[in-house]
């Protein structure tokens, strides 16, 4: 309609222009040259105000509007004028044949133009793709977090931004070489699109093995229930030669960062993201860890833990070559411990030696023959009963540093059971002590929902419901519920006590 009303107005205008400036209808004259311009320029000046007018009142800077309109349409206008005139020329002397030849011009011109335009569509595509996985590039990327951050902030609505980094991808490499690398990277890419597709969020190839996606009208909670969904998917996906990874799987770390009023720039935003992403690294990786602006230090001084955790961490980096497994296991335990140590009524002390005791808990494991720890499928029972005691190894080890006596009882009694059955010594009820009853239950909950070579994931709903069932039995029930709301608050709403932020690599 408004285009329809436009241009009536330009030729009734037109034609007055015409007409009051002494132009003749009729044939084509010499003397009309300066009603033609006339007739032209109101033609054309008319276009421009109508066109700006609507752009006015869509925006403010008009000046420029103006500018680019001009800029954009005046070869094309220019172009019309002349094929008119060609037109009218070509009918008063040949009348059909004229038409003919003008109509097969028309046709071909915008034949080209067609052409042209989807040459052009073409390599503009393609300057925004990675040639590899056909994902949005790196620059593309951040020219659409712009936009997506500006629209964000002027409609008030929450904007989620996600760095995801595949986990041990160099190892991958080593293992199959770059051409299966890079196939991986591909079918990676593709199922990361289609999920990312589905809920209409953008993804891009970051660099390397690393992309990110931007969650339009999304909060962190969504976002990260989505992220850990699609973790446990690709943990669940085959992909050839993944069983040489340390998790037996193809996994990667995320960390989020949701825009806020006071976000300014997208730097800052990427950079949180990519903060929370190494956090996700160091606890373990694999992982989904939200920005949250703490850092892993002030828990460290708020309960002056650096001197211990520092022995504790150089005790636990033999694991790094014997059994990656346990290290990530143990800084998940950790992280976990210092999570849920902050619910419970625990003095200062208690909270020190729940946090640090976690992190050791499995030390004696580094007695443990590799090809026991590393064995998948069942343990004979010889290698089961041997595989007990690293508990008791474990008390051994951490028993001839005087600075950690305290963490003792955790290393020793973590597998002992609430109804008794359990091992060292079967004890039962009261009698374990009780950071070890607390320990036990975060122990086991890291280890049914991370992936080891020969056993399913759960997820952590069905990790909830694995609890309840052995509540009483395996677990101390008083820790069950607390535990569980924990959990769930932070999957569900993305809570940022849950996590702690690592903010320097380590
Ligand atoms: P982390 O779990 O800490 O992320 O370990 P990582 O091995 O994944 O990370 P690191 O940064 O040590 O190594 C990244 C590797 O990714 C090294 C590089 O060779 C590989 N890589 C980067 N881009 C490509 C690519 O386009 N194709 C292939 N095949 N490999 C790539
Ligand atoms: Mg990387
Ligand atoms: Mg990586």
């Amino acid at each position: 309609m408004f285009n329809f009303a436009v241009y009536s107005l330009m030729i009734i205008c037109a034609y007055y222009a015409f007409f009051y400036t002494n132009g003749t209808i009729g044939a084509i004259h010499i003397d009309n040259v300066i009603p033609y311009l006339i007739s032209f320029c109101t033609y054309f000046t008319l276009n421009l105000l109508l066109v700006g007018l609507f752009f006015i009142l869509a925006t403010e800077n008009i000046i420029n509007y103006f500018k680019e309109i001009i800029k954009e349409t005046i070869s094309t206008y220019l172009s019309t004028l002349v094929l008119s005139l060609v037109l009218v020329i070509l009918m008063k002397n040949e009348r059909l044949f004229g038409l003919l030849l003008f109509t097969c011009i028309a046709f071909l011109l915008s034949l080209a133009f067609k052409q042209h335009f989807n040459l052009f569509k073409e390599v503009a595509e393609k300057a925004n793709k990675d040639f590899l996985t056909g994902l949005n590039n790196h620059g593309y990327f951040k020219e659409i977090l712009e936009k997506e951050v500006a629209a964000a902030k002027e409609n008030d609505q929450p904007l989620c931004v996600v760095i995801l980094d595949i986990d041990d991808f160099k190892k991958y490499n080593d293992l199959y070489g770059h051409i299966q690398g890079d196939q991986l990277l591909q079918e990676f890419g593709a199922l990361l699109k289609a999920e990312s597709d589905a809920a209409n969020f953008i993804v891009a190839r970051y660099g390397g093995e690393e992309f990110s996606i931007i969650m339009p009208n999304t909060q962190r909670k969504t976002a990260y229930s989505f992220m850990n969904e699609f973790r446990k998917k690709v943990n669940d996906t085959y992909y050839k030669g993944v069983e040489g990874l340390p998790y037996g799987c193809l996994s990667f770390s995320s960390g989020i960062a949701e825009c806020e009023k006071e976000t300014y720039s997208i730097s800052e935003l990427l950079n949180k993201a990519d903060q929370a992403m190494y956090a996700a690294k160091n606890q373990g990786k694999n992982l989904v860890q939200i920005y949250n602006g703490y850092s892993e230090y002030s828990v460290q001084q708020s309960l002056s833990l650096d001197k211990e955790l520092e022995e504790a961490e150089f005790q636990l980096k033999i694991f790094l070559s014997k059994d990656v497994y346990t290290y990530r296991h143990s800084k998940r335990v950790y992280q976990y411990a210092v999570d849920f140590s902050r619910m419970l009524n625990l003095s200062v002390h208690e909270r020190k030696t729940l946090i640090l005791g976690a992190l050791v808990h499995d030390i004696g494991k580094i007695e443990i023959p590799r090809d026991i720890l590393s064995k998948k499928g069942k343990l004979e029972p010889h290698e089961w009963e041997l595989m007990k005691k690293h508990v008791t190894f474990g008390k051994e080890i951490i028993a001839t540093n005087k600075k950690l006596e305290d963490l003792i009882p955790l290393v020793e009694l973590h597998h002992e059971r609430y109804d008794g059955f359990g091992y060292p010594y079967g004890l039962a009820g009261k009698s374990i002590p009780k950071l070890a009853r607390i320990l036990c239950v975060i122990d086991s909950f890291d280890a049914m929902t991370t992936e080891r070579p020969y056993q399913k994931t759960k997820t952590f709903q069905e990790a909830i419901v694995e609890l309840r069932a052995c509540s009483g039995k395996q677990f101390d029930p008083q820790f069950i519920e607390p535990f569980i709301a924990m959990i769930k608050e932070f999957d569900n709403s993305g809570d940022e006590r849950s996590k702690e932020l690592v903010a320097s690599n380590s």
